[in-house]
């Protein structure tokens, strides 16, 4: 009896073109390029595989028009991956660290609350009960000062497609287009980064592409320049010193009410932890430190919850004005509650 023909309408892992490229990829699972090994069994060193995938990229160039100040990585972790990594990378573009998320179904929701670990989310329009449609653009409340807009451009669960890039007005767009990467043409150069599981439409799964544009992979050139404009690591080390000199010498003239459980001689100069009143803090004291501290612009001084107590880190960026405002803070909360 003839075998009944299988179609796969899967959502992915999803349908490959057959047989063209399967009957190619099973050549070269066997015997790549007459070199009598698998392309399973090659070194990820070895030209054969950089040929690979330097063609790989310049095809995705050229299919998808993408602009020279633009990267094509090749990843893994997934399309979720992704949730994280946009936002750890992205979300603090700027002083507000707060991004857009226009979420329109299950992978756009769970893009948001990945985002939520990394800084402020602004989900732009109120949640649906069901996702069925895009609210209308114009019902969009778009933060001016995000960091960047996040949208799913087809949700793979519930059958929604954009059919528009939406307009941010300047701000960094970024996109989750794993179900519909390579299914139509789009203009790259609205994008600040693109992102595709390929199990779907460009290959299987193990693989993600990116597509960033150059700018925003450059923010650690970015500092590295002001670090040299700066003095270099030498001018960072004296002023690293002085700026952490000012709150351990406040910590040790304070008759123990501020105390720092690390040795002396190993004291970081970039993280300082200190309890108030007792060697393990008193959490009443420490609440209302953080508090007046929240009041005059300070935040971020809660020690890590493994530790608890204060914790003020003083990284190269942290000036020593900031300093300043802190230490004279610790001064006055220390005359007033000393006893
Ligand atoms: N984004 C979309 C639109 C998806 O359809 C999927 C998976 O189906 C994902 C993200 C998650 O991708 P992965 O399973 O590669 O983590």
């Amino acid at each position: 009896m003839e075998k009944k023909q299988t179609i796969n309408f899967g959502a992915g892992p999803a349908k490959l073109p057959q047989p063209q490229v399967l009957l190619q990829a099973q050549k070269e699972l066997l015997d790549y390029n007459g070199t009598g090994i698998s392309l399973l069994e090659m070194s990820h060193r070895a030209s054969d595989f950089t040929r690979i995938i330097n063609t790989t990229g310049q095809l995705l160039r050229e299919l998808l028009n993408v602009p020279e100040n633009y990267r094509i990585i090749f990843l893994q972790g997934g399309g979720s991956g992704q949730f994280s990594a946009v936002p750890l990378n992205l979300i603090g573009l700027k002083p507000s660290r707060c991004a857009d998320y226009l979420v329109t179904g299950t992978w756009s929701a769970k893009a948001a609350k990945e985002a939520e670990k990394f800084g402020k989310v602004n989900v732009i329009h109120p949640k649906m009960d069901t996702y069925t449609k895009i609210p209308e653009s114009s019902t969009w409340s778009l933060n001016p000062s995000a960091s960047y807009v996040y949208y799913c451009c087809n949700e793979t669960v519930h059958g929604i497609e954009f059919n528009f890039i939406p307009d941010t007005k300047g701000v960094v767009l970024v996109s989750d287009m794993s179900s519909n990467f390579l299914s139509r043409p789009i203009d790259v150069s609205k994008f600040g980064l693109i992102f595709a599981g390929a199990q779907k439409n460009v290959g299987c799964a193990g693989v993600t592409v990116v597509i960033v544009r150059e700018d925003l992979i450059y923010i650690m050139s970015l500092v590295l320049e002001w670090v040299k404009n700066n003095g270099g690591a030498d001018a960072m080390e004296n002023l690293n010193k002085k700026k952490s000199g000012m709150i351990y010498d406040i910590i040790n003239r304070s008759d123990g009410f501020y105390s720092c459980p690390v040795e002396e001689t190993c004291r970081s100069r970039m993280n300082i932890p200190f309890f108030i009143k007792t060697n393990t803090g008193d959490e009443t004291l420490e609440k209302s430190f953080l508090d007046g501290a929240s009041k005059l612009g300070m935040i971020s001084l809660k020690g890590h919850r493994s530790v608890g107590g204060i914790r003020a880190s003083l990284y190269n960026a942290v000036t020593i004005e900031d300093v300043e405002v802190l230490a004279a803070y610790m001064e006055d909360f220390y005359r007033n509650f000393r006893l």
